[in-house]
């Protein structure tokens, strides 16, 4: 087969956002793009997350400029591009006596914030007035020193990857679930890519093989001939708790008591989200669930801040961070995405490891700037940075 008898340009495992973003982008630059998924669009990862669209303010602690800066950089598009889905939400980081980072240092932090942010007025930053403490959601005011509040983004992450999904059938991507991608084959110019739907199975040809597949990414991997090289990873599961009682003032950014990582509370469809967790997780990934540790440290850290909410759970759900494999925690591991390629000079496979949600169309533009000299050049129909999505 040569590149020229492939009927598709790129076929694209996986319809979580990185799988969305990735077929988006192709079909917006004129390619022919055909998307497998095995199961439902945002089945993994991507309708398990912390829905923020934000620059990742702790990733400062671990000096990511990098990812910071960019990521605020794709937080400005998605404000500008999918009003409707993402939006600017007050976020207050409350500081007590015994609060490890201290005042000056979140000051400093956010003034970092506000700058990689180019000054935005969307990442400004003030105290919160001791006079408006009562008014935060019932927030504990013993001991507390001062509360910092800047802006930051929240979605619906299930609903956005069905948007992008949307926005690339609308470009002319064929998108197929439940379609299970079997295997791969290395062939002049491509790939020969086998799938399974209900009807049976289907082989086809693509000039550009793009696995998209998140927490399943080792396993899709291992049915490609020949192999390609793995960059180490390992599974670290997180959860959320979903309790009783609406948030009206905006989202919590809160210090951990037991273990001082940050944790998230968040309005969420008339009730309080609370998460994350970092658990290492060695079984099946569509087996996560949350663990009974889990839900009590949440729960516990939530009563901490918020002594008079309720702390009736209604929900719990957990997700897969695919990180580097690595020493010290999980918490201070890096979370670039890394792109694993057949052939370092001309790739026509591109694997796509770790990431985040907020970065998912910078991701998708790397992805298919790595593949140029896989695909034949055709007539782009639109960028993706000024494309609407929309909610259904
Ligand atoms: C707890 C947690 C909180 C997070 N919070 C945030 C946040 O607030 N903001 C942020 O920016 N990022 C966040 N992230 C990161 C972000 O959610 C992920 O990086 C992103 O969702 C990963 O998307 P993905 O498309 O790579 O994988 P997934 O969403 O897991 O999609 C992979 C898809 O591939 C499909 N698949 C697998 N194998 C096959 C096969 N053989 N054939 C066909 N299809 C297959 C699966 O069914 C699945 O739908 C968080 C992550 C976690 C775990």
């Amino acid at each position: 087969m040569s590149a020229a008898a492939a009927e598709w340009d790129v076929v694209v495992v996986g319809g979580g956002i990185h799988g969305a973003g990735v077929a988006q982008a192709a079909a917006a630059a004129g390619q022919r793009t055909l998307l497998l998924e095995e199961r439902e669009p945002a089945f993994g990862t991507s309708s398990r997350s912390s829905k923020l669209i934000h620059g990742g303010l702790r990733y400062l602690e671990t000096a990511q400029l990098g990812l910071v800066r960019e990521s605020l950089a794709e937080r400005a598009i998605l404000l500008r591009i999918a009003p409707r889905l993402v939006r600017l939400v007050p976020f207050h980081i409350p500081i007590y006596r015994e609060t490890v980072r201290k005042g000056w240092q979140i000051r400093a932090g956010l003034s970092l914030y506000w700058a990689l942010g180019g000054f935005a007025r969307a990442c400004r930053f003030a105290s919160v007035p001791r006079r408006e403490w009562d008014g935060l959601d019932g927030l504990a005011t013993t001991g507390l020193r001062a509360v910092f509040r800047y802006g930051d983004g929240q979605t619906d992450d299930d609903a956005l990857v069905r948007a992008v999904l949307r926005s690339a059938a609308s470009l002319g991507a064929s998108l197929r679930w439940p379609a299970r991608f079997l295997s791969a084959a290395r062939v002049d110019g491509g790939y020969r890519v086998r799938f399974a739907e209900a009807g049976g199975e289907t082989e086809c040809a693509t000039s550009a093989l793009v696995l998209a597949a998140g927490p399943w990414i080792d396993e899709a991997q291992s049915r490609v001939t020949p192999p390609v090289e793995r960059p180490p990873v390992e599974l670290v599961q997180g959860a959320h708790i979903l309790l009783e009682g609406e948030l009206r003032s905006g989202i919590y950014y809160c210090e951990a008591p037991s273990d001082k990582r940050a944790v998230f509370v968040m309005p969420w469809k008339g009730a309080t989200l609370v998460g994350t967790t970092e658990t290492v997780f060695r079984g099946r990934p569509e087996e996560v669930a949350p663990l009974p540790e889990e839900i009590a440290y949440l729960r516990r850290t939530f009563a901490n801040y918020f002594p008079r909410r309720s702390l009736d759970v209604r929900g719990a759900i957990a997700g897969l961070r695919v990180l580097p494999r690595g020493p010290g925690p999980a918490f201070r591991r890096a979370r670039e995405v890394t792109l694993a390629v057949d052939d370092a000079r001309a790739p026509h496979l591109v694997a796509i490891y770790g990431g985040k949600l907020t970065g998912y169309r910078s991701t998708a533009e790397k992805v298919l700037a790595r593949l140029r000299h896989a695909l034949a050049p055709r007539p782009p129909l639109a960028r993706t940075e000024e494309l609407p999505l929309e909610p259904a």
